[in-house]
């Protein structure tokens, strides 16, 4: 995960700021948006304090036109660097098949291109590099043209454990996503810079 605080004013997002270091990402916080950037909720690489308030009040607004009342705060996150893909990770609670894990192509373009993977949950290290090596991202993970590889061991073992915790959680996990989880070249690790899961009470 990124280092990252909820803010409830623009002077409490600087603060955190300073204590996270610049630059920094910011992003409105409500339980009534699911997908912030269409929104102009995501403000990124915001290096200084004017930056940050004048992102603040701009997240504010949007936020007001969108779901009046609804705003949590504002997270401030510390920019994540050196990514080379981003992944979607998910789980769910199938009321047939019971825990499952999805695996694919992740950010802003995942409903467009559908890239994805499915399994029943838990998953052995091994299920998981599997899944991995038929997306047809695939090859833009395993390094094209010059690019670096991504730290798919990384990422094979963010899956394996998202499995274990729909496996332990069962019914209770209605579903979560991470999207994106931020891959960087390989041996550098991955970073989840978003995230959202719905619990169903016991
Ligand atoms: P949403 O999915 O709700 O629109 P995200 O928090 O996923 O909002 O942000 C949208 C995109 O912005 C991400 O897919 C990622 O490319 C980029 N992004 C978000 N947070 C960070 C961060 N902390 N560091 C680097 N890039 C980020
Ligand atoms: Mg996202």
């Amino acid at each position: 995960m990124t280092r990252e605080r909820l803010a409830r004013s623009a002077e409490a997002a600087v603060a955190a700021a300073e204590a996270i270091g610049w630059p920094v990402a910011l992003k409105g916080v409500s339980r009534a948006v699911v997908h912030k950037s269409d929104l102009g909720l995501v403000r990124l690489n915001l290096a200084d304090a004017a930056a940050l308030r004048a992102a603040f009040g701009g997240i504010a607004e949007a936020l007001d036109r969108a779901a009046p009342g609804s705003m949590e705060g504002v997270l401030v996150q510390e920019m994540a660097r050196g990514g080379v893909a981003e992944l979607i990770l998910g789980a769910r609670h199938d009321p047939g098949f019971g825990p499952m894990v999805m695996v694919g192509l992740g950010g802003v373009l995942v409903e467009v291109l559908r890239d994805v993977q499915l399994a029943p949950a838990p998953l052995a290290p091994e299920d998981a590099a599997a899944m991995l090596r038929r997306l047809r991202l695939w090859p833009v993970l395993a390094g094209v043209r010059g690019q670096p590889p991504a730290d798919v061991a990384a990422a094979a073992e963010a899956l394996v454990r998202l499995s274990w915790l729909a496996a332990d959680l069962g019914p209770r996990l209605a579903e979560l996503d991470l999207n994106p989880l931020i891959l960087r070249a390989a041996g550098r690790g991955a970073v989840a810079v978003d995230g959202r899961a719905m619990l169903r009470r016991a």
